[in-house]
């Protein structure tokens, strides 16, 4: 099932719109990552598409005709919510069978007949066994594969998830992202998953839409968004970025009174613009001929693989942060104090 939303607004009552004319493609059979900041829109997003939720203007469309009008049964959506909401007094096999026990008699299946598909389902999330036992007697991560069981129980043609490993630890929700991956490929549902995590959004998704302020910011493969970013908060908002404000002369870029470019090669108007480079674009250089910076390494401190350090740079307000691997070579030659200098392998400027 493909899903098309164009120009949707949503305003709740007394409050600026959280929907702001957002428009978005899911290609059927796709799992897309719906990432952006608390409050910029992604669970009114997803409760409009599964009907829990009408929008003030614009259109839903799946597989091209007009959805705004089907009940949430209609849709044949399932859902799962941050906070899984198992009920307490049932068992596992209860929960998941629980869709099918609540439809009305003539599409209800006979009971061997759900206690069946219960066990299906429990073998697909990896529970088998546990159908007996309560919520209260699972861990986070089993919870919410139970909840996964119970939405596919209906046999929904769209999988709608809103940041469903959101309050487990990240140990779990690293195991849950390759395990929701795995199952998406086996069923072949279409899959809008919301999250607020870069990371999870990048390993997982086919696509990524970046919701900010209840507009779409940018559709693409999670390698686009983070290597070509569309717009200064797309940028930002994939990972660490160094902004530098910069003077744009003959498409090179100048920092505040210097005679050397801090980068050249650059296809925008001249005249003053902020320039992006994430850390792992800023790279040591001893080469003082070229385009680059000079300045003192302020800290360095010791990450997993690499070193982090904080350069100071006359001319610029903020500190440059820059990640280079880790090596005796650098660990020796960049020390706290000491002048160092760089060059920028890659650099974003956009349209303001
Ligand atoms: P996200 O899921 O990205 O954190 P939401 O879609 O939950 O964002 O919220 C978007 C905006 O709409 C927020 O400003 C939020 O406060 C507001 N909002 C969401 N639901 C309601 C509601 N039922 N009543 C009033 N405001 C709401
Ligand atoms: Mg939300």
């Amino acid at each position: 099932m493909d899903i098309q939303v164009h120009d949707i607004r949503k305003a709740f009552d007394g409050h600026a719109a959280a929907l702001n004319g957002l428009s978005l493609s899911v290609t059927s059979g796709e799992l897309l990552a719906l990432l952006g900041p608390s409050g910029s829109g992604k669970t009114t997003l997803l409760r409009i598409i599964a009907g829990l939720e009408t929008p003030d203007s614009g259109r839903l469309l799946f597989n091209g005709t007009d959805a705004a009008h089907r009940s949430v049964q209609e849709r044949n959506v399932g859902f799962v919510f941050q906070h899984y909401a198992l009920f307490r007094h049932m068992t596992v096999a209860q929960n998941v069978g629980f869709g099918l026990a609540a439809r009305p008699r003539a599409r209800r299946p006979s009971r061997p007949e759900i206690r069946r598909r219960s066990e299906e389902l429990l073998a697909l999330v990896q529970l088998q066994g546990l159908e007996h036992r309560y919520p209260t007697q699972l861990s986070g991560g089993q919870r919410q594969r139970v909840a996964l069981a119970r939405a596919l129980a209906v046999e929904p043609t769209v999988l709608l998830l809103d940041e469903p490993f959101g309050a487990l630890d990240a140990k779990v929700r690293k195991d849950l992202r390759r395990w929701l991956r795995d199952l998406h490929d086996h069923t072949g549902h279409t899959t809008v998953f919301v999250t607020h995590d870069q990371e999870e959004a990048l390993e997982l998704s086919d696509r990524v839409a970046i919701i900010n302020a209840g507009r779409v910011e940018q559709v693409g493969r999670p390698s686009e968004v983070y290597l070509t970013p569309a717009s200064a908060f797309v940028c930002g908002f994939m990972g660490a970025c160094n902004g530098l404000p910069v003077q744009v002369r003959d498409g090179a870029a100048f920092l505040n009174g210097a005679t050397r470019p801090v980068a050249d090669g650059l296809r925008v108007a001249d005249g003053p613009t902020v320039m992006y480079a994430r850390p792992h674009d800023v790279a040591l250089t001893t080469d003082d001929t070229g385009p680059g910076l000079c300045g003192i390494a302020e800290a360095v401190r010791v990450a997993p693989g690499l070193l982090r350090v904080d350069m100071a740079v006359p001319g610029l307000d903020t500190r440059l942060e820059l990640d280079i691997p880790m090596s005796d070579a650098h660990w020796t030659a960049v020390r706290p104090g000491q002048p160092i200098q760089v060059r920028l392998t890659h650099c974003h400027v956009f349209p303001s």
